[in-house]
């Protein structure tokens, strides 16, 4: 049976790689984007389907639609598009969160929230399971984001206790590939775009903090097979690569994968940057069957040439 599915944030990074695989399953889909972060182009090749309809509209504002499931990725993801309005950032994920809670509530959709690694803060657990509660500063510059992302799970939580909404919970990991915005300003796409045009990468701290990176299509599959998993499973699960790396090391591999010249300028730490980050993905494998199939090097080496084509580089 087809199903009609919203995506929220369709047209961003996450959302069009989500809108493409869903919809080439043979399902209605809507996209629905304010365009803040996101991009026509990035679902331009989708617009002739027509089991593809694309939506305008801000999810901090209530909106009616009939659907059987809905993805709520709509929020900036890159701390310096979400730092940019920390206000708009929370009012996305709360009023957002409530939005399509409430088209959930009224059409017994199910929900899928995209959560983040963001929810354990900076880490005092290593490597970070679910059942770690997290350490955040509630009044930071990233509390925007965490806060608010935190305070999405809490709703998903209560619409299910109090008006047993059907809810899934997904802490994504820090994840990479093509579609990233050239201006993203996160990690693999600021290294691969500073390699290509020669200039200086821009190695924030000393470069011994870490992260773990996931390829875009493993956390598509890992969505999908969380929004077909059995009723009762409702999460949270850490979607993301365990293969942990220092951010010096990504430096110096994208360099080498570049065959770049670039040199590498150390630059101050942002605040409240999490010191370490790498997800335990136990509970995924467990209960959905998921782990990631791409390593860093294979990821990189697509990414590096969407980047090389979209930036002309030779
Ligand atoms: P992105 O910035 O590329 O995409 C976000 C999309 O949401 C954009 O198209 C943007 O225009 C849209 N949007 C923002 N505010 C909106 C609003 N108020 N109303 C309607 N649309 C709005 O980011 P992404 O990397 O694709 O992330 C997608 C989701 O996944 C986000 O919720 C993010 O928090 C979550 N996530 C991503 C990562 C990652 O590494 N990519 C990690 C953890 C969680
Ligand atoms: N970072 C960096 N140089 C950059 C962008 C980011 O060294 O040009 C660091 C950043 O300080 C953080 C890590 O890379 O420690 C990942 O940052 P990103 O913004 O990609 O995502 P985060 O995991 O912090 O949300």
């Amino acid at each position: 049976m087809t199903k009609h599915i919203l995506i929220t944030g369709g047209a961003g990074f996450l959302g069009s790689h989500l809108c493409e695989r869903l919809l080439h399953e043979g399902n209605d889909i809507i996209c629905l984007d304010n365009f803040f972060t996101g991009d026509k182009k990035n679902i331009d090749h989708l617009l002739q389907n027509p089991r593809f309809e694309l939506i305008r509209h801000d999810i901090i504002n209530p909106i009616y639609l009939e659907v059987d499931e809905i993805y709520n990725l709509a929020c900036p993801a890159s701390p310096v598009h979400y730092q940019y309005n920390p206000i708009k950032t929370i009012k996305t994920n709360v009023m957002g969160a409530i939005n399509v809670l409430g088209i959930a509530k009224r059409t017994k959709a199910k929900v899928l929230q995209a959560s983040t690694s963001e929810i354990y803060g900076d880490p005092e657990v290593h490597p970070q399971n679910e059942s770690y509660w997290g350490k955040v500063n509630p009044i930071g510059v990233r509390s925007c984001y965490d806060e608010g992302k935190r305070a999405a799970e809490c709703l998903m939580m209560d619409y299910r206790r109090q008006n047993s909404v059907n809810v899934k919970i997904v802490r994504i990991f820090n994840t990479y590939g093509p579609r990233m915005a050239v201006n993203d300003g996160r990690v693999v796409s600021n290294f691969i775009i500073q390699a290509l045009e020669g200039k200086k990468i821009t190695v924030y701290g000393d470069g011994s903090h870490t992260r773990s990176f996931c390829y875009v299509d493993d956390v598509i599959d890992g969505l999908i097979k969380m929004m077909n998993s059995s009723d009762e499973f409702y999460g949270p699960v850490n979607i993301g690569n365990a293969a942990e790396f220092t951010i010096l090391e990504l430096a110096k591999t994208v360099i080498g994968m570049t065959k770049s010249n670039s040199e590498i300028e150390f630059l101050p730490l942002p605040a409240d940057d999490p010191v370490q980050r790498r997800p335990d993905i136990t509970l995924a494998a467990e209960m959905i069957g998921w782990k990631p199939k791409i390593n860093l090097e294979t990821g990189l080496l697509r990414t590096i040439e969407y980047f090389r084509k979209i930036l002309k580089i030779p």
